[in-house]
């Protein structure tokens, strides 16, 4: 079944806990990826209502969390477990539980569980739990949806940018970018574009990601999720030899190979840095 609901636990996943409230590293994205992932987090903790928006405030006011993360839904236990069937207008069966303790799983619901890795004393800077957690909700999440592969591997190769393939384009294989080129130091991860297309092999995404510096990446994952490299300008220019003429025909080969693939680029609607 589709999962249209991620609830989450708060303490040891997504904090230290209740006293300390020390943000876990990439929390932030963390929770903006689960948003653009099923469009509805709720909170499922053992801390009460009125606690745990006093700390989600104080996230959001340090800007560790996304503004929408103080109004969250906020789901009530009843009983020692967390029952997913308690959230209102969901099956148990379309929502996820993300918490570090397997004791509150509810009986029955064990494959609904994503066991995010204990946030643990003394709360390392580079705790890479969230990152983890976000890999095994994709995993879960996305085979189900159309070209449920490619949007596996297209997550799981930008899931340090946090960026997702929005489902209505995948749903009508509609070009489209993600992130906004004006924004940012270095391109790099800030915009993405793509396309769908087809060939004798099946369904395909071409992506496009600008970075200034190391080199924009071209790529193509199949429906099978395999990733294949495509050509790129290099950013570093032509080969050059002390030799006038060797020199002057090395930058005329240069010229021909960045003429051939800026009409490639061009064709498929995708900018080059260079
Ligand atoms: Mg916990």
């Amino acid at each position: 079944m589709n999962i249209r609901v991620i609830a989450l636990d708060l303490e040891g996943t997504l904090i230290s806990n209740a006293h300390s409230q020390i943000p876990r590293p990439g929390l932030r994205r963390f929770l903006e990826s689960c948003k653009a992932l099923v469009g509805r987090v709720v909170m499922f903790t053992t801390v009460d209502e009125p606690r745990f928006r006093r700390i989600a405030s104080q996230l959001v006011k340090e800007r560790r969390a996304p503004h929408w993360f103080a109004e969250i839904e906020y789901i009530a236990r009843d009983g020692e477990t967390k029952n997913l069937a308690l959230i209102p207008e969901c099956q148990a069966e379309e929502a996820l539980l993300v918490d570090d303790y397997e004791i509150y799983v509810h009986p029955g619901q064990e494959a609904q569980w994503i066991k995010a890795p204990y946030f643990d004393a003394p709360y390392p800077a580079d705790d890479k739990g969230l990152g983890i957690t976000l890999n095994m909700i994709f995993e879960k999440v996305l085979p189900t949806r159309p070209l449920g592969q490619i949007q596996l591997a297209f997550a799981k190769m930008m899931d340090h940018f946090g960026h997702i393939l929005p489902e209505d384009d995948v749903a009508q294989r509609r070009r489209g970018r993600i992130g906004d080129p004006e924004d940012g130091d270095y391109g790099y991860g800030d915009s993405v574009y793509y396309l769908f297309g087809q060939d004798d092999r099946g369904e395909y995404l071409d992506f496009y990601m600008l970075h200034r510096i190391a080199g924009d990446t071209h790529g193509r994952i199949r429906e099978d999720g395999s990733y294949e490299g495509l050509d790129v300008i290099s950013p570093f220019g032509p080969v050059r030899s002390s030799d006038p003429e060797e020199d002057a025909r090395l930058r005329a080969k240069d010229q021909a190979e960045v003429n051939r693939i800026r009409s490639m680029l061009e064709a498929k609607g995708f900018p080059s840095c260079y």
